[in-house]
């Protein structure tokens, strides 16, 4: 299995898997994330892409990669365990939120809508619910603020959800809003990979239909032993970590059981 993934491109055969899923209707598909930590090499390249991609802005940063440190001295391991959110079936982060600002679609991704998820109360509110960290506030500030003009990579829009948002002049905007990863919905809409998968330059994300039997995300989970974060809670999150030298079920579960 392994030797034939590595002849293979697998960002080509991800993207061809996407376009068969998306010749689906949206309810037969089921978007799921799969990553590697034995493949990670914390470089961060695909957080500068996610940050460019969606055009965010000082303190959001819709992935992270945590540097993890094990043990103790001399048997020290180090990792790199990259998150975001995990667009969970479950999602203890909208309860109690207005109705009318999320959107759980049929796919498995989680909208939130900025224009009716707004405010530091109602952030901190999804904050404090969900147990992935994975929100974030848009306080309206900009990396060359205090500088003779705004640069241009901060003021052009972003397409979040298929729509413009525009941080600056008079379109909607996202500022103030509740914002988070959505498995960059509108490239997938355009038939693009998450901007994530297509960057990772160690080969440590995967994504692709859940339903579809044939594809690399479940030939990956078919021949590889994984664990989903949190899963003990309930949430049934759909970023699927694969398990090998480094990360186990068991030093997970130690903090995510
Ligand atoms: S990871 Fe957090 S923000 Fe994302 S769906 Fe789950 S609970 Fe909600
Ligand atoms: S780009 Fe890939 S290898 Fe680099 S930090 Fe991100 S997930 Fe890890």
């Amino acid at each position: 299995m392994q030797q034939t993934y590595i002849k293979e491109n697998l960002v080509v055969k991800m993207q061809e898997d996407l376009k068969r899923a998306l010749q689906k209707p949206m309810n037969k598909r089921s978007w799921i994330m799969v990553i590697d930590t034995d493949k990670c090499i914390g470089c961060n390249a695909c957080v500068v892409s996610c940050i460019a991609e969606n055009v965010s802005p000082p303190g959001v940063s819709y992935r992270v990669v945590n540097d993890i440190e094990d043990g103790e001295y001399p048997e020290v391991s180090r990792y790199f365990m990259p998150t975001n959110c995990q667009q969970c079936d479950n999602p203890p982060c909208i309860e109690g939120i207005p109705e009318d600002a999320y959107t759980k679609r049929a796919d498995g991704i989680l909208v939130f809508h900025y224009d009716k998820l707004k405010g530091k109360k109602l952030f901190q509110k999804v904050e404090n619910q969900c147990p992935y960290t994975a929100v974030y506030y848009d306080e309206g500030t900009f990396y060359t603020a205090n500088t003779p003009k705004l640069e241009p990579y901060e003021t052009r829009p972003s397409y979040e959800y298929g729509e413009e948002w525009s941080r600056v002049g008079k379109g909607q905007s996202p500022i103030n809003a509740v914002r988070k990863c959505h498995f960059c919905l509108h490239r997938l809409e355009a038939s693009m990979l998450p901007a994530c998968v297509t960057t990772c330059v160690g080969r440590a994300m995967y994504f692709g239909d859940k339903n579809d039997t044939d594809n690399v995300v479940n030939k990956l989970l078919k021949n590889r032993k994984w664990v989903l974060i949190n899963e003990s809670e309930g949430t049934k999150p759909r970023v699927f970590y694969l398990t090998g030298t480094i990360l186990n079920k068991e030093t997970c579960m130690t903090c995510h059981g």
